[in-house]
Parts: structure tokens; C-alpha cells; sequence
């Protein structure tokens, strides 16, 4: 399929999750996750309007870059060694798997302006996930007052893949609770306005819980094993 044909579709859903909740449509960005696939098909993606990209390995966010330089918006959605900053960070707009203060340590050390970062929780609870603990997060946040290139401009979280919808639903309008308190202590340095919550198989869920970016791949550019069928 044609990423301009998914993409076409994928806004019928964000629109009717938009209308569900009265949501403006313009409030949630798609972050095009291009990991499982070619730079072609992100030029592709791009060509399609979409300007955001999302990566999670430094390897294939730099071998992309080679292609698309700093065209595109880029994204770091996946979790991030401390000696891995170093090749992204002069690459890279958004973080959104910022979980830890040795990694906001070396983040403020190497960027050369403040860089947009989201703190990732884990609001399933499930061991493999990543991210703070919900009950973690405000002091995490607090304590990051010392890094003058670290702007907290939101909250991320995934929600468990094989679940029914009740438990993902949760997972999502619980970061919401969160990201109100932490807009609430009205921290310069965190205004916490955002939500980067949503994929390919829950995003409908998480615009209706309030996302305001929603990372896809999948259903929108494809994985590795059907790039084949372009
Ligand atoms: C791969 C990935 C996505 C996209 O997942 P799809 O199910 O392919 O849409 C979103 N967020 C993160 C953190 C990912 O690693």
C-alpha cells in the first residue's frame, strides 16, 4: 500500500476519535515511526505530508539522516543507552523515552539547545516496558531543574499490545492524570502540555484520551517483512 492510501485512512480514525471526544483534529501530530523500514519509504512518507519521523535505534535514525538530513522533524521514540546520546542529539528535535537522571544528565551535557523531551512512564506496570513508575514521576520531574537544556514538553507512555481495549483505555487516560500534575506545578522548565501516547493498533483509544502525538508505523508506512509490497 502506498503510505498517502494508509495515510488516508488513518485520518478517517483520528477524525471519528476526534468527533467521539470533541477533539480538534489540529491538536494531534502523527510522528511517522520509519524504524521497520527504508529511507525511500520515508521519502516517501514525507511526500504524503508527514513531516514528522519517529526512530529508535541511533544506528537507523543516522542512516536516515544521511538520506533526509534535517528535512524532516525527527523523533526518538525508543530507549536510550547514556553513550548512544552523543550520536543523536545534534540530529534529533523530540526525545520521548527520557526515564532516568543519568540520561537528562548527559542530554543537557551534549545538546546545544534545550531539547523537547518526554518523560516515558510505565502505566501498564508490565516489567518489559520501560519508564518511571507513575508515583515516581513528579519527583523525577522536579529534580530536573539543574538542566537548563531539558525542556519537559510532555508525557509518554505504551500500552500493553495484547489487552483488551478497558486496560489500554486506562493506561492512557491515567498519563493524562499525570500530565495535569505536572502542568499544575507550573515548572518553567516542564509547561508538560503533551501526550505522545498511541500506535498503530490503539491510537483511536489515545486520541480520545487526550494524545497530542501519535506514534504509527505499522499501519501507516509498514514493517520490515511487507515493504516488499509497495
Ligand atoms: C515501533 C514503535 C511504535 C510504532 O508501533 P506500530 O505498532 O508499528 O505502529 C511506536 N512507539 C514506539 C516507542 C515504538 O518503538
Amino acid at each position: 500500500m502506498k503510505v498517502a492510501e494508509n495515510l488516508e485512512l488513518i485520518e478517517k480514525n483520528i477524525e471519528e476519535a476526534c468527533r467521539k471526544s470533541g477533539r480538534n483534529r489540529d491538536e494531534i501530530t502523527i510522528v511517522a515511526v520509519t524504524k521497520q523500514v527504508s529511507a525511500e519509504r520515508a521519502k516517501e512518507a514525507m511526500k504524503s505530508g508527514l513531516l514528522h519521523l519517529g526512530e529508535n535505534r541511533d544506528e537507523g535514525l543516522n542512516e536516515k539522516w544521511e538520506v533526509l538530513g534535517d528535512e524532516p522533524i525527527w523523533h526518538f521514540i525508543g530507549s536510550l543507552q547514556t553513550r548512544k546520546v552523543k550520536n543523536i542529539i545534534e540530529k534529533v528535535d523530540y526525545i520521548h523515552s527520557l526515564d532516568r537522571s543519568s540520561l537528562a544528565k548527559e542530554i543537557d551535557k551534549r545538546a546545544g539547545k534545550p531539547i523537547n523531551c518526554f518523560v516515558q512512564v510505565n502505566t501498564s506496570g508490565e516489567e518489559s516496558k520501560h519508564g518511571l513508575a507513575p508515583e515516581e514521576t513528579l519527583d523525577f520531574i522536579k529534580q530536573l531543574d539543574k538542566f537548563k537544556n531539558i525542556n519537559i514538553i510532555g508525557l509518554m507512555t505504551m500500552a500493553p499490545n495484547s489487552t483488551g481495549e478497558k486496560v489500554i483505555r486506562k493506561c492512557f487516560s491515567d498519563l493524562k492524570g499525570l500530565q495535569l500534575k505536572v502542568k499544575e506545578l507550573d515548572l518553567e522548565y516542564a509547561p508538560c502540555t503533551e501526550l505522545s501516547m498511541g500506535m498503530s493498533n490503539d491510537y483511536g483509544i489515545a486520541i480520545e484520551e487526550g494524545a497530542t502525538y501519535i506514534r504509527i508505523g505499522t499501519s501507516l508506512v509498514g514493517a520490515a517483512e511487507n515493504e516488499l509490497e509497495v
